[in-house]
């Protein structure tokens, strides 16, 4: 009977269910090292090999007593919960009683485990779901999942796979994640019977994640909004990734595939990437218990927030804030000066130092909005020595040198040179004046004795006339004077004619092509910065002194001077430590 209703048996039951857990040896790395965590290690070990075939993970938390060693490996057997509403305020990352009866009955799994107390370990084998009894056996305390042959009994499953390499990055991008979640707890990765990672217990967040992005400048700030906490770690504009991977995103502590958290990012680092470049940034969010939902998704990627505008905005606020103060210019010009773990590392380093008699004209730490960044993130709070109060702006203190190829500002610090793009400088300080100007409702507004008159599409003047109150209050009055034409009556001073019917032609397509509402403030950032490009100095032109002069004294009034709205840097800087290696000064 071919179409008769069977209920289907248990072994192929469980390899469907595996099948949503353990896609890929990487989620398999990732329940077992989750369940070592849930068990308090302090320390845990990952072997993997042939591509995370052949995965061993070994911790020294509390371990699992031989009577219920079996039951470990039962589908839906767990000591994390014990009722349905235990789901909103679980405080491990386990809870389904799944990932166990999984790997074993997609590989051959040994379990192995010695709880503080017991005299001795047992063991329990499982062969493709054939699941044997507890024995003892020697073994220290803790416990240790083996798992050998994965997938060998799910041909479809083994096809799938990717190379070796392919899958081992996917596993040791798993263990990243779950170190940063974890700085507290020490990580040890092995491969083909060598050390591949150590990762030694660090005392902060940022000190972890040092260890796992290999950055030495990862900077700290924390955003709220509604009942939702955000912390971002995030490295400076200048160091960037081509992959969006580099963004790292934890919701409660547990690492979240969540395209609208990434997106608040993305959103608070617009204007200081390049295109396709990615930032370095780890984020963490937090909220009351009821307030998420971890279990939507078989592999615990995803989450849902109740107030997911909440979400979005404490990250946003978080990293935003974070780059406004361009904690990264506190070493502007400081040649090679060593880099620093985190501001908090800076300030005491700083501090450490004697104060000197008279104030020394260095520019390290004279970044704008310095004291914002010391006092918010240093527990630490250091009387400033005296010459850690420096009055005038990183920009405007460094010597003006000449103009190069007609393109650059020369100048110099005490430590190094540093050539600044005179476009891109100019096209920074526009656009942030227009943003400034937008945002308090102030700008400098030219009336024009003869309206401009602009044709458009019907649609196009109708966006555009949606669009009024924000133009206004960019500085720009316009009005209908036909269904195909606009008439604008004022404008901002410093922008030339040209570049606002661009700038305008370009908003009214888009407008009408993505639709009004939400995203204005985005594309206001977006005129602003075609306005910008349009209105100030290109390359080529010759410049006085006294107006490169003001360009650097300009770039000091706006905190994220250090690159164009378009990400180009504004900056680049030479160690006079490196001329003097060059020229073979110092060896
Ligand atoms: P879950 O983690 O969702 O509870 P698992 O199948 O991953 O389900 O694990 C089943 C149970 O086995 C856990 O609830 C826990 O009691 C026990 N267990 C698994 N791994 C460990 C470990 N490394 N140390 C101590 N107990 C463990
Ligand atoms: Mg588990």
């Amino acid at each position: 009977m071919k179409n008769q209703i069977r209920a289907l048996p248990s072994d192929v039951v469980d390899q469907i269910a595996a099948g949503e857990v353990v896609e890929r040896p990487a989620h398999l790395v990732k329940e077992l090292v989750e369940n070592a965590l849930d068990a308090g290690a302090r320390s845990i070990e990952v072997e993997y090999d042939q591509g995370g075939r052949r995965i061993r993970v070994t911790d020294d938390g509390h371990g699992i007593a031989i009577a219920e060693l079996g039951l470990a490996l039962a589908r839906h057997a767990t000591s994390k919960i014990s009722a349905s509403d235990d789901l909103w305020s679980l405080s491990t990352f386990g809870f389904r009683g799944e990932a166990l009866a999984s790997a074993a009955s997609v590989s051959r799994f040994t379990l192995l485990s010695r709880p503080p107390g017991a005299t001795a370990a047992a063991r329990v084998v499982a062969d493709f779901g054939k699941i044997g009894r507890a024995e003892e056996c020697g073994g220290n305390v803790g416990t240790t999942a083996l798992v050998e042959d994965l997938f060998a009994n799910v041909p479809a499953r083994l096809k799938f796979l990717k190379s070796e390499s392919g899958e081992t990055t996917q596993i040791k991008n798993v263990l990243k994640a779950l170190a940063l979640s974890r700085p507290d707890v020490e990580f040890r990765g092995r491969s083909r019977g060598k050390v591949d990672f150590f990762w030694p217990k660090a005392s902060t967040a940022v000190e972890r994640a040092g260890q796992i992005l290999g950055l030495g400048a990862l900077y700290e700030s924390h955003g709220d909004a509604g009942t939702v906490r955000a912390r971002a770690i995030f490295a400076s504009p200048h160091e960037v990734s081509g992959q969006s991977r580099s963004i790292w995103i934890f919701a409660q502590g547990r690492w979240v595939q969540d395209r609208g958290l990434q997106a608040a990012v993305l959103d608070a680092f617009r204007g200081l990437l390049m295109h396709g470049e990615y930032p370095i940034a780890v984020v963490d969010v937090r909220t009351d218990v009821g307030e998420i939902d971890v279990n939507i998704h078989p592999t615990k990627s995803q989450v849902k927030f109740r107030d997911a505008q909440s979400a979005f905005r404490a990250v946003h606020r978080a990293v935003r804030g974070g780059l406004e103060k361009a904690p990264w210019l506190e070493t502007l010009g400081a040649g090679e000066a060593p880099r620093v773990a985190s501001v908090a590392a800076a300030v005491e380093a700083y501090s450490a130092r004697p104060p000197a008699p008279a104030p020394a004209p260095s520019l390290a730490f004279a970044g704008p909005g310095f004291d914002d960044v010391r006092f918010k993130h240093s527990s630490f709070v250091p009387e400033p020595p005296p010459e850690a109060a420096p009055a005038a702006g990183a920009w405007s203190r460094l010597q003006l040198i000449g103009q190069l190829k007609l393109t650059y500002v020369v100048a110099q610090s005490d430590q190094a040179m540093v050539l600044v793009d005179q476009h891109a400088a100019h096209e920074r300080v526009a656009f942030e004046r227009l943003m400034r100007g937008w945002a308090g409702g102030r700008v400098d507004r030219q009336a024009l004795l003869f309206p401009l008159s602009m044709a458009l599409s019907s649609d196009g003047v109708e966006a555009l006339n949606g669009a009024r109150e924000d133009l206004e209050r960019l500085g720009v009055t316009l009005e209908p004077s036909s269904p195909h034409s606009l008439a604008i009556r004022a404008k901002p001073a410093a922008i030339s004619d040209a570049a606002l019917l661009s700038a305008l032609a370009r908003l009214a397509q888009e407008i009408t092509e993505k639709g009004g509402g939400f995203a204005l403030e985005r594309r206001i950032g977006d005129v602003c910065a075609s306005l910008a490009c349009h209105s100030v100095v290109r390359a080529g032109q010759a410049l006085s002194r006294e107006q490169m002069q003001s360009l650097l004294q300009q770039m000091d009034e706006f905190p994220l001077s250090s690159f164009c709205p378009h990400g180009r840097p504004v900056s680049v800087e030479v160690s006079f430590a490196k001329l003097d290696r060059d020229f073979g000064r110092i060896v």
